[in-house]
């Protein structure tokens, strides 16, 4: 039996309880179907095979969960911060444990491959065990004395909020935007991407089996023009925790103005990859490569576009070319697959439209530029060259295994070009001169810059994009600003003047 056989043995296994019931919502620690009845399919985007039916929640079931998620707040945000703790990690430790479910039935979702995807729950384990080890200093502030007054700071939880997550790597993303909220002391309406259900459900399960009072955490599957809309306008719900389009971002903060929704946006990306002629051009080339064709380029911090210095263009392309010809595109449960079919017809349907438009305007398809296969939707990884700033690929996100590569021949045409779209999520900068580096990253337009380095994530530090590519910052003690009310309390020291108006 090959490992492919033995994955797909597996899967099957771990399927087969979806299929009778479809995936349910769960309200206020209930497993529940949709108020209106509604289901809608996911299917794989390996062969487009039925996986199951998904409850189609809309703005009743909606409402019911922000009410459940509003009934429980105050309970979890007194819960003393050590016992959130325990529970968190219990969490961590339900998803450890099934890891290998988590992956597999994430990859026949989303089309990610296993190499990828199999750590993918170590990862969002590692989240909540983060989050958890912070949550007893959460509320800590400072003193601040004035001559009259001792001020203090503190956190507090700022009540029931939503989260709504993308497709692309949903158990990793819905674990880094629900943990700190746990952790911070709030409530949650979570509503999953439609395309990939199957990993928000099982996460579910874990955390409620491992101890989550009922109402803490509520799911609602659906569309996001209505159970998303409804959760955006939920005047109980007090903030919006969004990963996805930079243009549902807008619409969001605009479904959001009558409530006054706190937001916090991880959007968007066209981030440059620039190699300087000085740079380790091995490691160079691995990282670009990596940093593009890796989760099929359906990855927001990947780096879709090259920018390589002229000196260098011809060779460093002629590499770049063939190791992309020989980057293997197959079934995202087999373990050799580096790159596995995309999410969604819709989707595939965007990515492959970029073919005719990199060739209308006068870009070369120098590898891939073509479907894979005739089942699913694997897509051949692509490089676009001969690209200028001004062209449609070297703009717009493709999310996809698609490179557009662009030259340049000073490091102030590099800048230019790196920070020439309306994005700004991350950046990596290749170069050896140390004095480059500093000054080219000083000048970047981005959240997150890696000098000769692939994208490591560091959970510390601050995650998150500046333009079009989003608003706030995750990770550290980031995560709680949003999640947590800064208080003020100021205790007269003794008897200072007081106006005495009408005295
Ligand atoms: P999307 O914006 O289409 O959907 C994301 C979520 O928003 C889904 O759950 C969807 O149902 C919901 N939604 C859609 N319309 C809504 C509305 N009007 N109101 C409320 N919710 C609504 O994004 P996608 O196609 O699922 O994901 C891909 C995008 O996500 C890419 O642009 C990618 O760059 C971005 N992304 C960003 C990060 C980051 O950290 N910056 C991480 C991963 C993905």
């Amino acid at each position: 039996m090959s490992d492919l056989d033995r994955n797909l043995a597996k899967l099957d296994g771990y399927l087969a309880r979806f299929r009778d019931s479809g995936i349910l919502n769960q309200i206020g620690g209930k497993a529940l179907p949709a108020a209106s009845g509604a289901r809608f399919e996911t299917r794989s985007p390996v062969d487009e095979s039925l996986i199951c039916t998904v409850a189609r929640g809309g703005a009743e079931d909606i409402d019911a969960a922000a009410r459940a998620a509003k009934a429980a707040f105050p309970a979890w945000r007194d819960m003393p911060a050590t016992e959130r703790r325990t529970i968190l990690h219990a969490i961590a430790d339900g998803i450890t444990a099934r890891a290998e479910e988590i992956a597999l039935c994430e990859c026949w979702d989303t089309g990610q491959a296993l190499r990828f995807m199999s750590k993918a729950a170590l990862r969002g384990a590692e989240n909540f065990r983060f989050f958890a080890d912070r949550a007893p200093a959460a509320r800590d502030g400072q003193s601040l004395p004035s001559p009259t007054l001792m001020n203090l700071t503190t956190r507090v939880p700022i009540g029931p909020v939503g989260v709504i997550t993308p497709w692309n790597t949903p158990f990793m993303l819905s674990t880094w935007k629900i943990a700190p909220a746990l952790a911070a002391g709030c409530t949650v309406v979570h509503k999953p991407a439609e395309f990939s259900p199957l990993t928000a459900r099982i996460l579910m399960e874990i955390a409620e089996e491992a101890g989550l009072p009922p109402g803490v955490w509520n799911l609602v599957n659906g569309m996001g023009e209505d159970a998303g809309r409804a959760l955006t306008e939920h005047p109980a719900i007090r903030a919006i925790a969004f990963v996805g389009e930079s243009k549902t971002g807008s619409m969001i903060m605009k479904q959001g103005a009558d409530t006054l929704k706190r937001v916090h946006f991880e959007l968007g990306g066209k981030n440059p990859v620039v190699v300087f002629d000085d740079a380790d051009l091995d490691r160079a080339l691995d990282a670009a490569i990596f940093m593009i064709f890796s989760l099929n380029g359906e990855r927001c911090t990947s780096s879709s576009r090259l920018l390589v210095q002229d000196t260098i263009a011809d060779d460093f392309e002629a590499r770049l070319i063939r190791r992309i010809n020989t980057l293997r595109v197959g079934h995202p449960l087999d373990p050799a697959t580096e790159i596995g079919p995309l999410i969604h017809k819709t989707h595939f349907d965007k990515v492959t439209s970029y073919f005719d438009i990199a060739r209308q305007d006068g870009a070369t398809i120098a590898a891939g530029g073509a479907r894979q296969g005739k089942t699913g939707w694997f897509v051949k990884p692509t490089l676009f060259t001969g690209a200028t700033q001004d062209m449609r690929i070297a703009q717009e996100e493709i999310f996809g295994p698609v490179l557009t590569a662009l030259r340049f021949k000073t490091e102030d045409e590099a800048l230019e070009i790196a920070n020439g779209t309306q994005y700004g999520l991350t950046g990596y900068v290749w170069t050896n001169d140390l004095s480059r580096a500093l000054r080219f990253t000083h000048q970047m337009e981005a959240g997150m810059i890696w000098v000769n380095s692939e994208n490591v994530r560091h959970l510390p530090t601050p995650f998150g994009g500046v333009k079009a590519s989003g608003i706030g910052r995750d990770g550290g003690d980031w995560s709680f600003d949003f999640y947590m009310e800064q208080k003020h309390i100021g205790l007269a020291l003794g008897h200072h003047p007081i106006p005495r108006l009408g005295a």
